[in-house]
């Protein structure tokens, strides 16, 4: 046993992962997880259901690790041979647990199951491993140990993986209390990555310690600051980092940790008492639902108009006919009639703000003036009793579902940088308003 876990490696099993027809939620679940116990997860390796592959890679890593975490393969299935894996890369047969197979019988007798010899599979295991117990499905974790590794064997269904994982495996966690790692997320909305990955070059040298990182994901760029060092010193470390990239990006920085824009904004309004009425043409309704995905959404949200067609653009928000005719649908005058109708109209009566949008998502319905990801946003806001509109346009690139979602993450983004009192910035996709009218 060794006595700190300084290596792990996560080791996820089945064909369904390796034929791409089932994300592997579960490593990086437990990557994170891990991190969070401050014991650093040094590989990731994926395998198919396969007795030999499996034990092969089991000794490996027990060579150059001292913990492997592994999901998957514990069922009562031929094709779940995790098990037996395990004994052969110990060097070991199978027995079988007198409790888990009591627990079995248990189980399918208050069922009404036989307890058929493939499921009396799933109490069987190396002599020298112990059971853990599964509280939310049939088959037993496993725990062993094989050269200086721990090895823990966890079920693949992710509600039973949690659940053993916390009750057995984080106790028995020995992280190394000399060293510690500590992270932190801060996400950015409006800056390309390019642009932050000069601004922060320096930081992001490799070898650096804290290392800054950045990751994208449909605009919004997320700075990753990790320390690993001695234990106490990361708080202070990560937040001396944390203020220079917070500096060098300000204002686009509009959250950390699982904050998102929309939770965001919904933590904005509520704190401000104010509330929200959103009128959507191209996204459908998408960006209502960004908002109330939010717990305490109610609060703070009013109403969600999805004006797709011109005729309900003049009859719910009293878009002026006219004003459809003469320069279309997706324009800068529709968007901020629909921004400022949408306050006036009945749904709109005690918002503070609206978020109107109109655009063209494609494939079909593009012109040489307006090609497909052209999209108007506009903000309105009532400031006594007057209404003041912002509108921008923007060229956004990708097939339809990356508009739709784009153009959401800008319609938040927009209004996040008008609360925070900080002038909005040019954001990314976001083109000159002249031009637009044809
Ligand atoms: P198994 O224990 O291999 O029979 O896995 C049971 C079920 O757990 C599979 O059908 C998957 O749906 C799920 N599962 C297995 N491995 C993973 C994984 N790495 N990530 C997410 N789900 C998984
Ligand atoms: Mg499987």
């Amino acid at each position: 046993m060794p006595a700190f876990h300084r290596h792990a490696a996560i080791l996820a099993i089945g064909d369904e992962l390796t034929l791409g027809q089932k994300s592997d939620t579960n490593s990086q679940w437990l990557s994170a997880r891990l991190v969070d116990l401050g014991v650093m997860p040094g590989v990731r390796i994926t395998i198919p259901d396969d007795r030999a592959a499996h034990a092969r890679i089991l000794v490996e890593l027990a060579r150059s690790h001292d913990l492997i975490l592994s999901t998957g393969g514990l069922g009562p299935t031929d094709d779940d041979l995790t098990r037996h894996a395990l004994a052969d890369a110990m060097g070991e047969g199978l027995v079988e647990d007198e409790g888990a197979l009591e627990t079995l019988r248990v189980h399918a007798a208050s069922r009404g199951h036989d307890l058929t010899l493939a499921r009396r599979l799933q109490a069987m295991r190396p002599p020298s491993a112990r059971m853990l117990p599964n509280r939310f499905g049939t088959a037993p974790g496993i725990h062993a140990t094989l050269e200086r590794a721990d090895i823990f064997c966890l079920p693949g269904p992710p509600r039973e993986m949690v659940p053993m994982f916390d009750a057995c495996v984080a106790p028995a966690l020995r992280a190394d209390p000399a060293r510690a790692v500590t992270t932190r997320v801060l996400h950015s909305f409006g800056l390309p990555e390019a642009e932050i990955g000069t601004r922060l070059a320096d930081l992001m040298q490799r070898g650096c310690n804290p290392t800054v990182g950045t990751t994208a994901s449909g605009g919004v760029v997320s700075v990753r600051i990790r320390y690993e060092g001695e234990a106490g010193a990361g708080a202070t470390a990560t937040a001396g980092v944390e203020g220079t990239v917070r500096g060098r990006l300000a204002p686009h920085v509009f959250g950390g940790g699982a904050d998102t824009l929309a939770s965001v904004v919904v933590r904005a309004l509520s704190a401000r008492c104010e509330r929200l009425v959103i009128a959507e043409s191209c996204t459908g309704g998408t960006l209502a639902g960004a908002i109330t995905e939010i717990s305490g959404s109610s609060e703070v949200f009013e109403t969600g108009l999805v004006t797709y067609a011109d005729a309900t653009k003049t009859r719910l928000l009293g878009v002026p006919e006219e004003l459809l005719r003469s320069h279309g649908a997706v324009s800068e005058p529709v968007a901020r009639a629909m921004g400022e109708g949408a306050l006036r109209s009945p749904g709109g009566a005690s918002a503070r703000h609206a978020l109107a949008i109109t655009g063209i998502a494609g494939p079909s319905g593009g012109t040489p003036a307006k090609p497909v990801g052209t999209v108007f946003i506009a903000r309105s806001s009532r400031d006594g009793g007057e209404i003041g509109t912002e509108v921008r346009r923007f060229l956004i690139s990708g097939a339809r579902a990356d508009i739709r979602e784009r153009t959401v993450t800008i319609a938040l983004a927009i209004l996040h940088f008008h609360m925070s009192g900080v002038a909005t910035p040019h954001l990314l996709w976001q083109v000159p308003l002249q031009g637009a009218k044809t």
